[in-house]
Order: structure tokens, then C-alpha cells, then sequence
């Protein structure tokens, strides 16, 4: 490992890298003020994304992510365009590599955007089918069989882009899944080596799919030992790593604020939900350089609401440490910039907040959105959680001012 240089030269670059991270996240993140760009030049990150995608390629993926993940917060500021979609792709591939599909569908976004302004069109191309490929096995992992063939498809569209029987093997096993037997043997009968990765694709994707889980048969464990709380998924259901650093506690709790994650994620698979909480504690940890997950509370799209951040700790979500007092932090999981909450989300949100407001004394007037507590406090704006969960919202205060403090 000759990554970690430490002559003085090296020194005042380092610091700069830990400042760019910083700034790279604040402006991703739906919780924090933005930063303006700041532009500098990666010469010697060229050498690094190439170690690391010949790591990728030779399925090191511990590796190639803690380099990715490294450059990835610089990848913002980076004048290479190429470049910086490539280190984007390369966490992409790590991401679905570990499980997170939903956090690879992000960088992807961020990869076509960085993409578009790449000059030289055969580098364009062969960038554009590898995202599209990456596409596909995000589609795949979410059993979106469509979406992945045509993503498939796509990629196919550049000759020698890339590895054509693991290509022709992903059009065979989506085609079969889509019912298109014709098509699935005519790919299957282009792959020339087969390899252990494409049966164990198969037998994955033609098993018949796990019965949707809901709420009431995945709470065998609750986070809360309370009788009258919703059932609670506890963190050990998604593997939580500990707290990096001691945290303030919460002190008195008297407000709640809801989020949406801001990144699409629609599964209601319980082992898929948790490795995207997972990997949500991985970012706030890891890039925001959070003790722990900045959320109290998670709700995914079936309605089931998982524990976050332990709830006599101080969360990171609002903006700041005053906003952050004596404040629950709820985020629904998936991007609601334009969509409603299902119904299933709307009756587990009203359970809980119910239930944080009964526990803990709060007024209905004190349930609000992150763009609502933003402006109150002068603390700028904020898109979160999108119109409809704020329209819900504020039905939630209108409707439930006859709640007892209690
Ligand atoms: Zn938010």
C-alpha cells in the first residue's frame, strides 16, 4: 500500500482533501447548507482510479472501495470529467458489490451527469455503456427484469465496451425472467466460458422470489421494550456497526422532524432495506464523519420503522447542534420529490409520531418537516421531504390537535 504518502509536501493536499470531502457531501447532503465548488487538478488520481478498477476487476472490492470512497468526495471538484465519472463508477460497482444497490443508483446519477461533458466521444461511449451495464445490475438486484434487460440492451449498443459473455449472460438471464425463451437461448448460446458467477446469478433470480415481508411477521425483535410503541425494528436487524464517538444525549425531547432520504429506494425486501440503512450509517460515518447514523428513525416504503441513532443521543439530521436539541430525526427511505407515501408509510408514521408525542409531551405544533425547521430558524431552505410528505404533515398537525400532552 504506497497510497499513504507522509513527506510535508503531501501534507497541506491532505488537509485540502479532508476540507473538499467536507464540502462534496455538505452539498449532496438534504440535512446541510450547501458549499460552492472548488476546483482543482488530479494528476496523480489517474494512477489510483486505474489500481483500483484492476482491483475491482479481480474482485477485490474491500480494496477498490476504500479507494473509490477516498477519491469519490473529491470526484466534485475533479476538471477531468472522464476521470471523475470513472472513480463514480467504480463506487457504484462497489456498492452493488456490498449489498447497496440504492446508494449505486446515486453515484450512477452522478457518473451520467459528469458524463455528458466529457469531450471525446469514444470515451463518452464506452463510459455510457458501462453505466448502462451498472444500471442493469441495479435493476437486476431490485428484480426490475425490464429495466435491467433494457439497460442490458443498451450497454450492448458499443462493440467491445465490455466483457461480452457476462453481457450476453445478463440479456440471457433477464430475457428468461421476462418469459422471451427465444431470446434468452439465442444469448445463452453467444457466451463462449462460462464462469461460477453466472450460475449463481441464476440460481439467485430463478429460486422463486422470498414472500414480501410485513410488518407484523418481521418484528420478532422490537428496538423498544415499550407496549405501546409501534413495532420497531432494532438496529441489530441491520447489522449496525457502534457508535464511532461519544455523543451528546438528547436531553429533553420536545420536537420531531421528518426527512426523506432523498435517494430512490423502493424495496420492501427486509435484507435488501438493511444493507441500504447499512450503508446510510456508512456515509453519515465514513464521508460526513458522523458518529453514527444521523436518523432516529427509518421508514421504509412497506412501512416498517426501523431504530437509527438510539434515541438518547442527540441525532444529526436538522442542520446544526441547536437545531438538533431535544429533536427526533424521522426519515422516510426513497425520494419523495415527487411521489406520495404509500398507505402503508402513512398509517406507521402516524403510529409513531402518535407515540413520540404522547411518550415525550410533544405538541402537534412541534412536528414539522426539515425545510419547515429550517425556515423557522433562519436557517435557510431546504427541498426535504418533498410537497406531498410536507402536505401530510401539516394533516398530521391539523388533525391531531386534540392529542393529550401526557
Ligand atoms: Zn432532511
Amino acid at each position: 500500500m504506497a497510497r499513504r504518502r507522509s513527506s510535508k509536501r503531501r501534507r497541506s493536499p491532505m488537509l485540502l482533501f479532508v476540507v473538499l470531502i467536507g464540502i462534496a457531501h455538505v452539498t449532496s447532503s438534504c440535512s446541510s447548507p450547501g458549499g460552492g465548488p472548488v476546483v482543482t487538478n488530479n494528476t496523480d488520481a489517474r494512477l489510483e482510479v486505474s489500481r483500483a478498477e484492476s482491483d475491482l476487476g479481480r474482485g477485490n472490492v474491500a480494496a477498490a472501495a476504500a479507494v473509490f470512497d477516498k477519491l469519490a468526495g473529491r470526484a466534485m471538484t475533479f476538471t477531468d470529467h472522464q476521470l471523475a465519472s470513472r472513480v463514480l463508477l467504480g463506487r457504484a460497482e462497489c456498492r452493488l458489490r456490498q449489498g447497496d444497490p440504492g446508494a449505486a443508483s446515486e453515484d450512477l446519477l452522478r457518473a451520467e451527469t459528469r458524463n455528458r461533458q466529457v469531450t471525446s466521444a469514444g470515451e463518452k461511449r464506452s463510459i455510457d455503456a458501462r453505466i448502462a451495464f451498472l444500471n442493469g445490475e441495479v435493476d437486476l438486484e431490485q428484480r426490475d427484469w425490464n429495466g435491467a434487460f433494457a439497460h442490458y440492451k443498451r450497454a450492448s449498443d458499443v462493440p467491445g465496451a465490455l466483457d461480452a459473455d457476462r453481457l450476453n449472460h445478463r440479456l440471457a438471464l433477464t430475457a428468461k425472467l421476462l418469459n422471451r425463451t427465444a431470446e434468452a437461448s439465442s444469448y445463452r448460446s453467444r457466451i463462449k466460458t462460462t464462469r461460477p458467477e453466472f450460475a449463481a446469478l441464476d440460481a439467485r433470480f430463478t429460486a422463486p422470489p422470498p414472500a414480501p415481508a410485513t410488518p407484523s411477521t418481521s418484528t420478532a425483535t422490537v428496538a423498544v421494550a415499550d407496549p405501546s410503541a409501534p413495532p420497531i425494528l432494532p438496529r441489530a436487524k441491520w447489522n449496525a456497526r457502534p457508535a464511532t464517538w461519544d455523543k451528546d444525549p438528547i436531553g429533553k425531547i420536545w420536537r420531531v422532524t421528518v426527512h426523506h432520504s432523498a435517494t430512490p429506494f423502493d424495496s420492501s425486501d427486509t435484507a435488501m432495506t438493511a444493507a441500504h440503512i447499512s450503508g446510510i450509517q456508512r456515509t453519515h460515518q465514513g464521508d460526513r464523519g458522523w458518529a453514527d447514523i444521523g436518523y432516529h428513525f427509518l421508514v421504509d416504503r412497506a412501512g416498517r420503522i426501523w431504530e437509527g441513532r438510539e434515541l438518547r443521543w442527540q441525532g444529526a439530521h436538522a442542520g446544526n447542534h441547536e437545531l438538533n436539541a431535544g429533536n427526533v430525526g424521522i426519515c422516510v427511505l426513497g425520494d419523495y420529490s415527487s411521489r406520495g407515501l404509500s398507505s402503508a408509510q402513512e398509517s406507521s408514521l402516524t403510529r409513531l409520531l402518535d407515540w413520540l408525542r404522547k411518550k415525550n409531551g410533544i405538541s402537534s405544533g412541534n412536528v414539522l418537516t426539515h425545510r419547515e425547521i429550517r425556515e423557522h430558524n433562519d436557517h435557510g431552505s431546504s427541498e426535504c421531504p418533498g410537497p406531498k410528505i410536507t402536505a401530510f404533515v401539516k394533516r398530521y398537525r391539523a388533525g391531531t390537535k386534540a392529542v393529550a400532552k401526557g
